[in-house]
């Protein structure tokens, strides 16, 4: 059997048996893959703090028939500002809820690790949970891109007819915004202002460099955070947030 090492964040773990756990790790080279820490939960296993939720790690694996055994972990950060911080830990989570559901077991994608790895950096870094919440809106706005969902802002979708400057409406089943005029003929939709669409469009084509200048009111964040919110939903199954943290995040933005 082979053995490998990868570069990744930890997800999210489960206990398994008596001294065992299950963790699963968005790694760069191979996308999310799960794995197994024997032993981790005795007292003195020395691998286990390396394990926590978030850490962005250097793993090494032992393949088996089953899933990989760990045999060895290396910290390479472990982001304990948002693990010290309520609110900034549940924006964390929600990001992670896009990872873990969106995309399929080893199915890679280096852009989406990088984007991520770079957000939770700078969310880690944010002096104010306002900056914090800018950073999380342009990972949800890329992932989406990533992952072929970016909603079509520049025409209406029902019309083809260029998107006037004012309130429009997002229709997640039509895959971006409708005008006015259209909106009449559209069940489910969300409006949208003038304000969130040209944020959205910035968003979009601005490198992540250079989001670090953009400051955005708490207004408009929530306007953003809850229309994408929406059109998120709709390509899921089941709700964003673990359930254990939907009021968390709720809170954040009212
Ligand atoms: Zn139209």
């Amino acid at each position: 059997m082979n053995s490998f090492s990868a570069e990744g964040v930890i997800l999210k773990r489960r206990n398994l048996g008596e001294a065992d756990k299950l963790v699963t790790v968005f790694t760069r080279s191979r996308g999310k893959i799960k794995t197994l820490a024997k032993g981790v939960r005795k007292v003195n296993s020395r691998r286990a703090g390396s394990l926590e939720i978030l850490n962005h790690v250097k793993i090494f694996l032992h393949e088996t028939k089953s899933w990989p055994i760990l045999t060895e972990v290396e910290t390479k950060g472990n982001f304990n500002n948002i693990k010290e911080d309520l609110s900034k830990l549940s924006l964390t989570y929600l990001l992670f809820e896009l990872v873990d559901q969106f995309l399929t077991e080893e199915q890679e994608s280096p852009f989406v690790f990088d984007l991520l790895v770079s957000t939770l950096v700078a969310i880690d870094n944010s002096p104010s949970l306002e900056k914090a919440k800018v950073f999380a809106t342009n990972f949800q706005l890329k992932f989406l891109s990533q992952v072929g969902y970016l909603p079509q802002l520049q025409n209406c979708v029902v019309c083809d007819q260029q998107i006037q400057p004012e309130t429009n409406f997002l229709a997640p089943y039509l895959g971006g915004l409708v005008d006015k005029t259209c909106s009449r003929e559209v069940l489910l939709s969300r409006s949208l202002s003038l304000e969130a669409i040209k944020t959205l469009r910035f968003l979009i084509k601005t490198p992540f460099e250079e989001i670090y200048k953009l400051s955005l009111e708490k207004k408009l964040l929530k306007e953003l955070f809850d229309v994408l919110n929406f059109y998120t939903v709709f390509f899921l199954e089941k709700d964003l947030n673990s359930p254990r943290f939907t009021l968390a995040v709720e809170k954040l933005y009212h």
